[in-house]
Parts: structure tokens; C-alpha cells; sequence
């Protein structure tokens, strides 16, 4: 084991000064990418950047029942959609990895674990154990009657080598345990401070199935060690899993990395946050239309602020300012009220030109335009509806009249305050016969308010004139104003669906 002891030496900040900052977030595949689990890949990134160190991306897959490919690929694809990347780790759709630790795939680490679990074992500080799921629930039983914490009781520790090889021979399952030591685990949580747990009450914990095949804690104290991890950034659910890979480490003679542990995503009820608090997954926020970079300034304030009323901030931005200091303890509430300000936000100040070429996804989806589609007139829906879009498949709904031949909408819509049928037609007549008279070349928004505004101010109210015409062009109670839309729309559609809203009456 000479690689290891190397590395061994005193922790503190002169790890911090002296060597590299190397991350990691260390995902299991058993699930999608959901928001707590995506905050987390973009507080390591952030600080990693900060601190120009690395990130590292590391499938934690020893679950081979519940791990399964598409979650995998789930995960590539959120944060390649936030644009979190990874410096080492799996290479998307393909069989590589980039980076010299790996593979980075905790599946395919098995003869890495071999050696550590061994040495455990020839050290004497890890045993077989032959105990059956019977007997372990038996012992908890009885301890729960007792009112003592339940723990494994080392029926095991003692047994000879050669009782071992027997038990074997006879193909008695068996895992391996720990002997874990009676004292008192500190850390320095950098968000937390001072954390203490007794590791009496841990017991002697299984680390490894076989020597091939780790349990989560013990693989994971092998990959940070082995990928040279210095700060383990990661949920606050894995605070009781700490003490324990500390012991595992101190067995090894390894060093630990220090500790960050963040503060959970919380349901506005306060509870964490699950599918039962709507979308969790971030592919689904995707889907929905919500923009990466929103999506990203919203997450970075998910327990983290700068400590001013500054909300806006680019992920570089973020980059200059995080720091682990900054992170909250208690527990981050997820607000989706505040996702689709931020979001409007970021709809609004987008460059055009990607605005439209992040809608028209939407609008393919939803079938209002096939592959043939005309980009200037999505320009135009897109323009009408910047503003009023908190999210991009909103353009669908909000715009789809610009796009379908035929408006299906009730007659009574068209009608203003008090008006009858006959105060009807008189205003679409009038305002069929401007609109008819102004040229093609002059067609604009600006000309059509022009033209049209001194008839409608004539008019007890001007929605005598313009509330018809709007709902003639759009079938809609609320829309853009009816000049812009006149213009989204060109002459030639315009007079005939004012000549269809005629038909109507
Ligand atoms: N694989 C663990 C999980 O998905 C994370 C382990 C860690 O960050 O230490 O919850």
C-alpha cells in the first residue's frame, strides 16, 4: 500500500494553500437529476472554479439493481443543459472518461476496492461477518426491548481464519465489517462548524459485500481518496455518513477531504422537497421552458446569497462572488414564484435571435409550425410575447393565432361594453375600410395606430372600435395590443379574418 501513505499528512489549511482544490459530485443513478441534486454539482463547480481547481463528475453505481442507464444519461443531459462541466468523468455517449483517476464509474473500480478492503482485512481492523438478515433482526429486536440504540453486537469478530475458509467452502454468505473504534468523531463542517458524533453509536458497519464490492461509504472514502478529492461539498442528508467515512479513512491511514455539508431544498411546505412539490427533475424544467441560466441563478440562491440585494448573476458572475462562507445552514426553501420571475427575467433581457431559436422547439411541439416553418413570423410572435412569457412553451398558447389558418372563438367575445349586433358590424365596417386602404409597404404597427387611433378616439370609448378588432385577429379575451398584431399578422390575414368576425354576426 505505498501509494497510499504518501498523502498522508495533517489536515488543514495548508491543504487548502498548497494543493489543488479537486471536487466532486458523486451521483447515484437511481434516480433523475433533480434540483437538490443539481445545486449541489453547481456549488462544487462554482467553488472548484473559483479556486481554479477541478470539478469531477463520478456515477456512484454500486447499486447495480437500482442504478439504470437512462438515469445516468438523465444526468449528462441536465448538466450539460445548465452547462455545468465537468472536467473529469464520463464522457457523454461514449465509453471514455476524461481525467487521469479513473474510471470514474464506481462499477468499474472493482479492482481499485480489492486492494483497500484487504488491507483492512489483514490489518485486522475489518472482519467476515456470517450472521443472516434473521439473526442481525433478532439482536434488533431485542436491543429496541432493551431501549438500547441498536447495533451489531460483533458475533463475528472473533471467528479464526480457518472457520472462515470452511464457511466459505460451504458457500455461507458473508459480508465485511469494520471494527469500528468507541471515540468521539469531530469535523470542521465549513458551513456547519464543529460537528460531533460518538462513533459508539455507529457500531461495526458492513463496508464491502465482498473484495470486490464496496458499500457506498467505504467506495466512496476509496474515490475521494484515490481522485485526490480536498473539499467533499455535498447535502446535508449525508451528515451521518461523515463520521463514518472518517473511520474508514483513519482505519485505511488516509487522510479525510473537509467537509461541506449544504443545507436541503425544502417544498414550501418546509419539508424536502420531493415529486410531490411538482417537477424535481431538471430535464423537466427543461421541458416546461424554463432557460438554463435562470434555472441556474435561481439555484445558486437555494441556501447561497451574496449578502446584497443583488439577484441577478450569470453563471461567471457567480463564479467571482461564491463563496462556501456565504451558504445558509437552515434549510432552503424552493419558491416557484421566484423560478418564473427569474425566469420572465431572463426571457426578457435574451437576445432575440436565440429567443427564437429556443421557442421554436416549443412551437414544433406543440404543432403550430412543421419543419418548413417561416422564422420571420416567429420573430414576430416571439416579440409580441417576450414580455408576457414566464416560460418558452407559454409562446404556444399565448401566440397560436398567428400560426393556425382558421381562429375558433364565440361570437359574444367580439362584442365591447353595450354593444348589439349592428354597433358591431358598424365598427368592423369601418375599421375593414381604413385598414383595406393603406398599402402593403405601409403596414406597421406604427402606421395602423396612425390610421386607425383618431377613429377610435371619436368613439364613446375606444374599445368601441379596437376591443372587436382585437378579438377578430387574435380570438382571444387578453393578447397584444391589436395594432402589433395587425402587423404580426399582414394585411392579406388580417382583412379576412375581420371579414370572417363579420360572418359571425
Ligand atoms: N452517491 C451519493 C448520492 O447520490 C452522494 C455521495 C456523496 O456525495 O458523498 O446521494
Amino acid at each position: 500500500m505505498e501509494n497510499i501513505m504518501p498523502r498522508m499528512k495533517s489536515r488543514s489549511l495548508d491543504l487548502i494553500c498548497r494543493e489543488e482544490i479537486r471536487v466532486r459530485y458523486a451521483p447515484s443513478p437511481t434516480g433523475t437529476l433533480h434540483i437538490g441534486g443539481a445545486r449541489a454539482a453547481l456549488f462544487n463547480y462554482l467553488f472548484a472554479k473559483k479556486n481554479k481547481g477541478s470539478f469531477i463528475l463520478r456515477i456512484e453505481d454500486t447499486d447495480l439493481e437500482r442504478s439504470r442507464k437512462e438515469f445516468e444519461k438523465d444526468i449528462f443531459d441536465g448538466l450539460e443543459w445548465l452547462g455545468i462541466k465537468w472536467d473529469e468523468g464520463p464522457i457523454p455517449r461514449s465509453n471514455e472518461y476524461s481525467g487521469l483517476f479513473g474510471p470514474y464509474r464506481q462499477s468499474e473500480r472493482g479492482e481499485i476496492y480489492e486492494k483497500y478492503i484487504k488491507k483492512l482485512l489483514d490489518d485486522n481492523k475489518a472482519y467476515y461477518c456470517f450472521c443472516s438478515p434473521e439473526d442481525l433482526a433478532t439482536q434488533r429486536q431485542y436491543q429496541i426491548r432493551r431501549g438500547e440504540a441498536p447495533k451489531y453486537t460483533k458475533t463475528c469478530v472473533n471467528i479464526p481464519k480457518e472457520e472462515i475458509k470452511r464457511l466459505k467452502m460451504e458457500g455461507k454468505k458473508s459480508v465485511i465489517r469494520l471494527k469500528t473504534p468507541l471515540k468521539k468523531m469531530r469535523f470542521n463542517d465549513l458551513i456547519r462548524g464543529s460537528v460531533e458524533i460518538d462513533s459508539e453509536e455507529i457500531g461495526d458497519i458492513v463496508i464491502a459485500r465482498d473484495l470486490k464490492t464496496p458499500l457506498y461509504n467505504m467506495a466512496v472514502v476509496i474515490d475521494d481518496f484515490e481522485m485526490k478529492i480536498s473539499h467533499v461539498i455535498r447535502g446535508e442528508d449525508h451528515i451521518s455518513n461523515t463520521p463514518k467515512q472518517m473511520i474508514i479513512a483513519e482505519a485505511l491511514g488516509i487522510p479525510y477531504p473537509i467537509y461541506a455539508h449544504l443545507p436541503l431544498v425544502l417544498g414550501p411546505d418546509k419539508s424536502k422537497m420531493s415529486k410531490r412539490h411538482g417537477a424535481v427533475s431538471v430535464t423537466e424544467y427543461k421541458k416546461q421552458g424554463y432557460l438554463s441560466d435562470a434555472m441556474i441563478n435561481f439555484m445558486a440562491f437555494l441556501g447561497w446569497n451574496p449578502g446584497t440585494d443583488r439577484e441577478i448573476y450569470s453563471i461567471d458572475e457567480l463564479i467571482e462572488d461564491f463563496t462556501l462562507e456565504k451558504i445558509r445552514k437552515s434549510g432552503a426553501v424552493f419558491n416557484i414564484k421566484k423560478l418564473d420571475n427569474t425566469n420572465s427575467l431572463y426571457i426578457r433581457k435574451k437576445d432575440i435571435d436565440e429567443l427564437v431559436e429556443l421557442c421554436i422547439p416549443f412551437l414544433l411541439k406543440s404543432g403550430l409550425i412543421k419543419e418548413n416553418y417561416d422564422k420571420i413570423l416567429i420573430k414576430k410572435a416571439v416579440l409580441l410575447y417576450r414580455e408576457r412569457m414566464k416560460t418558452l412553451s407559454e409562446i404556444s398558447e399565448l401566440a397560436d393565432y398567428l400560426f393556425k389558418n382558421k381562429i375558433i372563438y364565440d361570437k359574444e367575445l367580439l362584442r365591447w361594453k353595450g354593444m348589439n349586433d349592428e354597433d358591431l358590424r358598424e365598427s368592423l365596417d369601418i375599421i375593414y375600410n381604413i385598414m383595406f386602404k393603406i398599402k402593403n409597404e405601409d403596414w406597421n404597427e406604427e402606421n395602423l395606430k396612425n390610421v386607425l387611433m383618431p377613429e377610435a378616439e371619436k368613439k364613446e370609448s375606444r374599445g368601441v372600435l379596437l376591443w372587436p378588432l382585437r378579438v377578430a385577429l387574435t380570438g382571444k379575451k387578453a393578447s397584444a395590443g391589436p395594432f402589433e398584431v395587425a402587423d404580426a399578422l399582414g394585411k392579406e390575414k388580417t382583412l379576412e379574418r375581420i371579414k370572417k368576425a363579420k360572418e359571425k354576426i
